[in-house]
């Protein structure tokens, strides 16, 4: 049953964890999953479920960075970590883009300056996609 218009299984990055413009490369995309939330009271605080909290608060169940682990947090979360997000806070992705290298993901999700920034530090492979961007958008 989706959640605010979120089914589970959908793959999110939420736009407040996503890296800064300016340091980039400070940590990792966290790479969400929707998951269903509890229908037992029981199990969630005695009074409501977890779904009737998520549908009154206008939160979705989130496990990040568990089916795609990032080098931000497997070491302290090798089972991801669950979140209660926002539901406008939460960007639609594809499995593709969650697949994509780290410097295709700052371009994609955070900006061209951002890609720059990342460039002039010297990750690897910033500079090669950025020399691909300039002549995308010159030709
Ligand atoms: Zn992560």
């Amino acid at each position: 049953m989706a959640i605010h218009g979120f089914e589970s299984g959908q793959l999110v990055v939420c736009q407040y964890g996503l890296p800064r413009e300016v340091q980039p490369w400070l940590h990792d995309v966290h790479i969400g999953e929707v998951v269903e939330p509890g229908d037992d009271p029981a199990a969630w605080n005695g009074h409501n479920s977890e779904r009737a909290y998520c549908e009154l608060a206008g939160v979705v169940p989130v496990l990040y960075c568990a089916r795609f682990p990032c080098y931000s947090c497997h070491e302290r979360y090798p089972q991801g970590f669950r979140q209660h997000v926002g539901a406008d806070a939460l960007i639609r992705i594809t499995a593709e883009e969650a697949t994509l290298p780290f410097p295709a993901k700052v371009l994609r999700f955070v900006s061209a300056e951002a890609l720059r920034n990342l460039a002039r530090v010297k990750y690897p492979g910033a500079a090669e996609l950025l020399a691909e961007q300039d002549k995308e958008t010159s030709a």
